[in-house]
This record gives structure tokens, C-alpha cells and sequence, in this order.
């Protein structure tokens, strides 16, 4: 029998224990504030939004919000960002992702100082985590490492495949994976004999942003599957990359989606904002 990987109760927990240590640095009178910058009126952007002021307030947390209008030019974007990253009372900065087309998205992301970029997206921290310096990781694979120690799964000597190789995703993850002394194989759209690779995977991790394209042919008989992908299907219904039915019966642990990885990005977001 496989295990369900729970992200909504290990999330939750992390989340608890954040408060925790939240309240304990405000008796110390310590505070934490994030700026949380949207532009223009993206629906989905517009919930994350909302969900992460949640977070920030359920954790103690002060936010910002800032809703800037879709005109909103890159110039007096990186102006904001320019007067928060002076601000001794802001300790993190988050711009939701995707900006509209005018606005170039590195530009922006750099215009982060690192030591508040608590997406860990800016080149300094994507460096600092490939030489094994202190610094921000990036969420969701942050939270996909949390997911697997909390759950009692060992990576150290694992054969670890991730399927993806995006910046937010897949080259972190596989950056996390090592730390944790994983044998660690990164796969693409150019990679060769794909199901030959992913089928040596103790643990793989799936990011490849296609609704349920691993099926049990892609993986080996008790192997833990780490699903990031979420799509939405044709009933509006939530998948993942991973065609969650046909998989877990073969493996000795799976994430479903929702309430796997998904859960996790926003306590990852608050565990950097703490920090
Ligand atoms: P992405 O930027 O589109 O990257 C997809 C990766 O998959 C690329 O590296 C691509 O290879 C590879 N790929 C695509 N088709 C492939 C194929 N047929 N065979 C092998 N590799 C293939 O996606 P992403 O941003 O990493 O996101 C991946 C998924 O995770 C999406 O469903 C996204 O919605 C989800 N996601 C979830 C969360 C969360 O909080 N749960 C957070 C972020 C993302 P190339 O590099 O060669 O093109």
C-alpha cells in the first residue's frame, strides 16, 4: 500500500510552528513585514495574492499590498521596488509573476535586493544555493525537500530524477537534491530515452507543466513520485503532471494534487519571510 503524501497537514504544520517563532520574536520585539506587488488585474495572480496576505496574517506577519494598474510602466515599478528594498521595516519583497508583457520580467526581479528576495529568484541566491551558501531557495522546491523529511523519506545515496529543468522549478530542485546527497539526473524536452531515465528514480520529481503525462510506464515499482505540475482539466477540475490513478499504485509514496506540493509554496514563501 503507497502513502498519501499529505501537503495540506504538512504545510499546516509548518505554518504553526512559524507562528510560533513569529510570536516569540515579537516578545523580543521583532517584527516581519512583506511587500506583495501585483500589476494589472490577473485573476489567478489576484488569488495568490489574497491566499499569501492570508498567510501573512495567520502567521503574524505584517503585508503590504501594493495593486498597481496593468499601465503601470517598468520604471516606477523598479522605483517601488527601489524604496522598499531602503526600507529598514520591510524584510521581504515578492512581485507575482507573470508581469504584463511591457514590463521585462528579469529587469524587475534584479531590481530585488537579494537579501530580500524572499523567492529566491534573484541570480545572487540562485548562485549562493549552487555553491551551498546561506541565502533564499526558491518555494516549491524548498517545499518539495520539506514534503519528503517530513514524511520520513531519506534522499541521501537516492537515484533522484527530476523531470523539468525551469529556473523556479526544476534546476532548484535538483540543486536541493544534491545538497541532500541525492544521486541527482535532470531531464528535458531534448532528453533521450526518457522512460529508461525516470524509471531508475528512488525518488523522482515531476515539473514538466503537461496535465498527467507520467503514467506507470515512467516509473519503478515502489518509487516515491513528487507531482509539482497543476493544470486545470476540462470538468475545472485540478491534475497534475502525473496521471495520479495509474501511478500510485506502483509506488511506496505519491503527492495528489491539489493538496501535495501546492500547499507547500505559500509556507515555504512565509518560512523565507521569517528568515
Ligand atoms: P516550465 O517552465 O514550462 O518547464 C517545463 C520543463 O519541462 C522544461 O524544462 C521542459 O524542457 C520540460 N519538458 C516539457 N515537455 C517535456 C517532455 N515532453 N519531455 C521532457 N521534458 C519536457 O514549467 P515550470 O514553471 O517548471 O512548472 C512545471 C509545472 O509545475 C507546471 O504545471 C506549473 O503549473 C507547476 N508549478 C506548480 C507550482 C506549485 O506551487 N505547485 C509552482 C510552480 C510551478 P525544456 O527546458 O527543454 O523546454
Amino acid at each position: 500500500m503507497y502513502q498519501v503524501i499529505d501537503g495540506k497537514r504538512i504545510s499546516q504544520e509548518i505554518k504553526d510552528e512559524l507562528k510560533a517563532k513569529v510570536a516569540a520574536m515579537k516578545a523580543q520585539g521583532e517584527e516581519r513585514c512583506l511587500a506583495v506587488i501585483q500589476v494589472g488585474s490577473d485573476p489567478a495572480s489576484g488569488v495568490y495574492v489574497n491566499n499569501k496576505k492570508k498567510a501573512c496574517a495567520y502567521i503574524g506577519i505584517e503585508s503590504i499590498a501594493y495593486e498597481l494598474p496593468e499601465e503601470t510602466t517598468e520604471e516606477a515599478l523598479i522605483g517601488i521596488i527601489g524604496e522598499l528594498n531602503e526600507r529598514k521595516d520591510v524584510n521581504g519583497i515578492l512581485v507575482q509573476l507573470p508581469l504584463p508583457e511591457h514590463i521585462h520580467e528579469e529587469r524587475v526581479l534584479l531590481a530585488i535586493a537579494p537579501e530580500k528576495d524572499v523567492d529566491g529568484f534573484h541570480p545572487v541566491n540562485v548562485g549562493n544555493l549552487s555553491i551551498g551558501r546561506p541565502g533564499y531557495v526558491s518555494c516549491t522546491p524548498a517545499g518539495v525537500i520539506q514534503l519528503l523529511k517530513r514524511s520520513g523519506i531519506r534522499i541521501e545515496g537516492k537515484e533522484c530524477v527530476v523531470l523539468g529543468r525551469s529556473n523556479i522549478v526544476g534546476k532548484p530542485m535538483a540543486m536541493l537534491l544534491l545538497r541532500e546527497n541525492g544521486t541527482v539526473t535532470v531531464c528535458h524536452s531534448r532528453t533521450k530515452n526518457l522512460k529508461e531515465i525516470t524509471k531508475r528514480a528512488d525518488i523522482l520529481v515531476v515539473a514538466i507543466g503537461k496535465p498527467k503525462f507520467v503514467d506507470e510506464s515512467y516509473v519503478k515499482e515502489g518509487a516515491v513520485v513528487i507531482d509539482v505540475g497543476i493544470h486545470r482539466n476540462e470538468n475545472n477540475k485540478l491534475c497534475g503532471d502525473v496521471d495520479f490513478e495509474r501511478v500510485a499504485p506502483h509506488t511506496s509514496a505519491i503527492t495528489p494534487v491539489p493538496g501535495g506540493v501546492g500547499p507547500m509554496t505559500i509556507a515555504m514563501l512565509m518560512s523565507n519571510c521569517v528568515q
